[in-house]
């Protein structure tokens, strides 16, 4: 092999790297960016993992941003069935926001292991985390669980938790948004 040819063919190998490493961080965004897709429709205004800003936003612009497994559960108040969300046996440690708006809802440290088919909090984050509404359907009384910021419908609580609060709050998956804690 010549000097010249030599070079060349560093330089191929060089590009080639290149190439496989733009292709991966392109695969990489791509998967970022169906985490999203996954929710809404198209983009998300009112979406933020920050702002305490109360939302008052209607359900024919909701219904335009989520999409319709989110919607139906979020803003029509449905109930996803039970062992099939992706949070019922999930046990990795971070924060809960609320798939709509990204309000902090909950932190895994008051997540417990129930048989009941949905993810279960005993507490939720903070005080402007969640609030509640008297739900008569069914011919039941149970408190519904909306969120603090967005109004959406999360799921109800009950007094079968266990200790501190003795509460469960019984959540649907989809409407509820995991970030991992980053590592030390
Ligand atoms: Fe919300």
């Amino acid at each position: 092999m010549s000097y010249i040819n030599f070079i060349e063919f560093n330089f191929n190998d060089m590009k080639n790297i290149l190439i496989k490493a733009m292709a991966i961080c392109l695969l990489n965004m791509a998967a970022a960016g169906s985490a999203q897709n996954t929710r809404f429709k198209t983009k998300n205004p009112y979406y933020s993992r920050t702002s305490t800003t109360p939302l008052k936003v209607s359900n024919s612009e909701w219904k335009k941003i989520l999409k319709p497994e989110l919607y139906q559960v979020a803003r029509e108040g449905a109930t996803e069935m039970a062992f099939t969300g992706k949070y019922s046996e999930f046990d990795e440690k971070g924060t809960y926001y609320c798939a709509v708006c990204g309000n902090p809802l909950f932190i895994s440290t008051s997540k417990f292991a129930t048989t009941c088919g949905w993810p279960s909090f005993y507490q939720p984050m903070g005080k402007n985390s969640v609030k509640y509404r008297k739900d008569t359907s069914y011919n039941m009384e149970r408190t519904e669980v909306l969120c603090g910021r967005c109004d959406s419908h999360l799921g109800h609580r009950f007094d079968d938790g266990p200790r501190p609060t003795g509460k469960r709050y019984c959540m649907n998956s989809v409407c509820l948004d995991f970030v991992p804690f980053k590592k030390k």
